[in-house]
């Protein structure tokens, strides 16, 4: 098939819904939630609802059953209107309810999986650990078997929707002799004894998610909860893999919303007699911003492409990943620059896409991670 660079009309169509879903039900809301630093529950049920966290899963799940470049596209118009606000829908859908849905039980879908499309109950993963982020292989969390159940014992940080959620996949060693390996993944119910929320994660932006810090203490799983025994590390990263282009897209919304911004901006403010717009110097840093969000928006759509297709995709995943987040950093600077002092004021959108755009060369992978996936991919 030759190369095609068109979305399809359902697509098209779908953005226009999403926008609009956006425009009526999250741009009301996001002053107050920023402010909270916290995410409107109140929201998953409507996304539900509107089928805008099935895209990817099966209609037999109550999913919608379309690819992973209509879910790019849902990812970024939500991080046009809020990253935040994207990141907690981004996790629930591609961290939570994705590994249940690839890798879980017939039981297990439809206890976590169904409720999660319907947006009755919000799922989180459970990776990171104070002292484990990039070396995920060296959680201390430790499951031992007793009595038919798991006894988990073990810190979880930084957890997007660690205090709303439901439901949790928690990665912990069931066989510390064997590094890496020896890790499996359970879905821990909040209402498990010993499964604790200590705190909320303050941070400099993003701040309409919910983050925190989870902790479990002799907490009993039961069996049925295994999700994926050892070799969990693997599947984890499976997750990560299509988690990433979802990411990369959520920073290409950002960074179009940052950019658009900028262009509005500088056509009506004046100085020195003229629109900015005028001054080459606005103009060229114009010009430059759409042509790299141009760039990461077709790194990130062939991406999802070749991941929906069944390609082999982790080069390209990683390529999106990495160039998507330095675009949306660089982008929101030059927004800020655009708009002057008033860039910096509060008042203007600017100040919050400046500092929710750091964030994505921080997680699902750093960008030094993404560089040390890309080289190895390259035979370095
Ligand atoms: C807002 C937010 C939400 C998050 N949500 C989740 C979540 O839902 N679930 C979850 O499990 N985790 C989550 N995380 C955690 C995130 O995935 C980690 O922060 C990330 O993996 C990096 O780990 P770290 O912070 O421990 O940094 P470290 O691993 O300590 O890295 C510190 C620095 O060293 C660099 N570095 C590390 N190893 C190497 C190397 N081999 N070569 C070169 N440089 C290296 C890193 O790139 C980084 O610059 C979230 C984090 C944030 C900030």
């Amino acid at each position: 098939m030759p190369l095609d660079f068109e979305f399809t009309d359902e697509q098209n169509m779908f953005r226009e819904t999403i926008r609009e879903f956006g425009q009526n039900e999250i741009e009301p809301l996001i002053e107050e939630y920023e402010k909270k630093e916290d995410f409107p529950k109140e929201l998953f049920p409507k996304l539900g609802e509107m089928g805008f966290l099935g895209i990817v899963f099966p209609e037999e799940y109550g999913g919608v059953g379309l690819d992973k470049v209509t879910d790019c596209v849902f990812a970024e118009e939500m991080g046009r209107i809020s990253a935040g606000i994207a990141m907690c829908i981004n996790a629930h859908v591609g961290l939570a309810c994705f590994p249940v849905y690839k890798f879980g039980s017939e039981e297990q879908k439809q206890k976590y999986l169904v409720p999660g499309i319907a947006g009755e109950k919000i799922g989180a993963l459970g990776l990171t650990e104070p002292g484990a982020g990039s070396d995920a292989r060296s959680i201390s969390t430790q499951a031992v078997k007793k009595d038919g159940k798991y006894i988990l014992n073990g810190t979880k940080t930084w957890i997007t929707n660690g205090t709303m959620c439901d439901f949790a996949i928690v990665a912990a060693y069931t066989d510390r002799s064997r590094k890496g390996v020896g890790i499996s993944l359970f879905i821990v119910e909040k209402g498990f004894p010993g499964f604790k929320v200590s705190g909320k994660v303050h941070k400099l932006g993003h701040k309409a998610a919910d983050t925190s810090e989870l902790v479990f203490e002799n907490c009993e799983v039961p069996e049925e909860n295994l999700l994926v025994g050892e070799g969990g590390f693997q599947h984890a990263m499976a997750t990560l893999l299509g988690a990433r282009i979802t990411h990369a897209a959520k920073s290409v919304g950002l960074a179009q919303a940052a950019f658009e911004y900028a262009l509005e901006y500088s056509k009506e403010r004046e100085a020195f007699g003229k629109p900015i717009s005028k001054f080459q110097a606005i103009s060229f840093k114009l010009a430059d911003m759409a042509v790299k969000v141009e760039t990461a928006r077709l790194m990130v759509y062939k991406a999802a492409w070749l991941y929906s297709n069944d390609r082999k995709c982790l080069k390209e995943a990683s390529m999106a990943k990495l160039y998507a987040a330095e675009v949306v950093q660089w982008v929101a600077t030059e927004a800020v620059q655009v708009l002057g002092g008033y860039g910096y004021g509060v008042e203007y959108p600017v100040e919050r896409y400046y500092r929710d755009a750091k964030l994505a060369s921080l997680t699902e992978g750093t960008s030094e991670i993404q560089r040390i996936v890309i080289s190895r991919e390259l035979g370095i």
